[in-house]
């Protein structure tokens, strides 16, 4: 591991070059292949990467077999995780505090040693493999540096540990030095420096020794939210351009879903989805994830659903009568589970719609078409965010911004069922998930 204390592992031969001089190469032509005016479409990471790499590629799959961390005193960090992350990924591993993310991170590290299971790095078993001979690379929540050394230097450090020759590490450090914004701060030391400069240069040691895995751990938690923005676009696009593995770890799920190639939900140790970011939106595959990734969450309302031929009826768990409806089988989404009893109905607040005055409570029966109450509008400039009271229930539904709404007034809600995501309320998991891969 290159940190302090830890000094970075010797003796790998020369290796790659490629993401370096590739960057310089890739900076001389102008720009990558889809930044182009020729509308050139923007191909995924990895296959930009493989068809633009044809020597010193340095491939790095990492896969977790049923690996599990448990700590004294019966505390099960981890559960038996079973994950492959492609090579030039960029997973985000999301989840709430104390969901186990950064023990994920730890085990791939080698800074933990698992209970049970095991960390493959393109097929090798890396649980005998202390960390300095696992080439992985980790940046730390709170930027860990050199404080007596220069900039220059922590950028240095990993390289002049292995050998690399004087001239090359100039060359090296200069070019992430340039890709961070860090020339004119070369000459300091981190004393001297702001949370952000350091994080950037902690960034840079990482990214100059070239690993074949990049562990981030929440980098960007300590900084203002311009500086994370503008952060993490940079990684973004240095981890496109290097197409270095990269498992970075956050609890904002803004960050992961525009960062992540895939993002994988922990919640107490569970890996409870890993897919892209619109699936993992428009699929969930457990409650958990329904109700943690977008914002304002989906909407989940607790129902009693019974099959009548062709049709579904649909009653939402309240004293309200009114809060029933009969849909055709058709209408619904594919995910419908097909058999009657209790079930919890999962819309995106982009699935409600107003459409004006409710004429009566009477109105909605039978009918998709519901009687709410608007009980709080929020105006954000690009949309107005509608709280309706449907009985005992809330529902948020996302409105145009110019929609004509007044606040306490009873509305007809129409609800898309063919959006719809149905869980079963004792597991959480939706009816139609695959379970945690989905997506891979
Ligand atoms: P956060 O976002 O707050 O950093 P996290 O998702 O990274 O949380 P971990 O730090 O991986 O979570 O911790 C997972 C669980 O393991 C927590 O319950 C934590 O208290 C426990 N844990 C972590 N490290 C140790 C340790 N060294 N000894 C005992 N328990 C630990």
């Amino acid at each position: 591991m290159d940190s302090p204390g830890k000094p970075a592992p010797g003796g790998r031969a020369a290796r790659s070059e490629f993401s370096i001089r590739g960057l310089s190469r890739v900076r001389q032509l102008g720009g990558l292949p889809w930044m182009g005016s020729e509308g050139t479409s923007r191909p995924t990471r990895a296959g930009w990467r493989l068809a633009g790499a044809s020597e010193g590629v340095v491939l790095a799959e990492i896969v977790l077999q049923q690996l599990a961390k448990s700590f004294a005193g019966g505390i099960h960090a981890l559960g038996a995780i079973d994950l492959t992350i492609a090579s030039g990924e960029l997973l985000v591993v999301l989840g709430p505090s104390g969901s186990g993310k950064t023990t994920l991170l730890r085990l791939i590290a080698g800074l933990e040693s698992p209970t049970s299971g095991a960390v493959r790095i393109d097929g090798r078993d890396l649980t005998p493999v202390p960390p300095h001979r696992r080439d992985v690379a980790m940046v730390f929540q709170q930027a860990a540096l050199y404080p007596h050394l220069s900039v220059f230097d922590n950028l240095a450090f990993g390289l002049r540990a292995r050998g690399v020759p004087r001239n090359q590490v100039r060359s090296k450090v200069n070019t992430v030095a340039g890709l961070l914004g860090l020339d004119p701060l070369l000459g300091r030391r981190p004393g001297a420096l702001s949370g952000g400069e350091r994080q950037r240069v902690a960034i840079g040691r990482a990214i100059a020794r070239e690993p074949r895995v990049l562990l981030f751990d929440e980098p960007f938690s300590s900084l203002d939210l311009p500086l994370r923005v503008a952060l993490r676009e940079e990684v973004v696009e240095l981890q496109r351009r290097s197409g270095t593995t990269l498992v970075h770890v956050t609890h904002d799920q803004a960050e992961a879903m525009l960062m992540g190639d895939r993002v994988a939900i922990l919640d107490r140790g569970r890996l409870l989805q890993c897919s892209p970011p619109r699936a993992l939106y428009d699929h969930p595959a457990h409650r958990f994830v329904a109700t943690f990734v977008g914002n304002p969450p989906m909407n989940i309302l607790p129902c009693e659903v019974e099959r009548a031929g062709e049709a579904v009826r649909i009653h939402l768990l309240a004293a309200d009568p009114a809060l029933s409806w009969t849909v055709p089988i058709e209408s619904l989404a594919p995910g419908w589970p097909r058999t009657s009893g209790p079930i919890e109905l999962g819309l995106r607040p982009e699935a409600i719609a107003v459409r004006g005055p409710c004429p009566s409570a009477e109105a909605a029966t039978d009918s998709p078409i519901l009687c709410g109450q608007v009980r709080r509008l929020e105006f954000n400039g690009a949309e107005l965010l509608a709280t309706l009271a449907l009985g005992p229930h809330r529902l948020v539904a996302r409105l145009p911004a110019n929609q004509d709404i007044q606040d306490r007034r009873r509305v007809r809600v129409v609800l898309d069922l063919s959006r719809a995501v149905w869980f079963d309320p004792a597991s959480g998991q939706a009816s139609n998930s695959n379970g945690p891969g989905e997506g891979r």
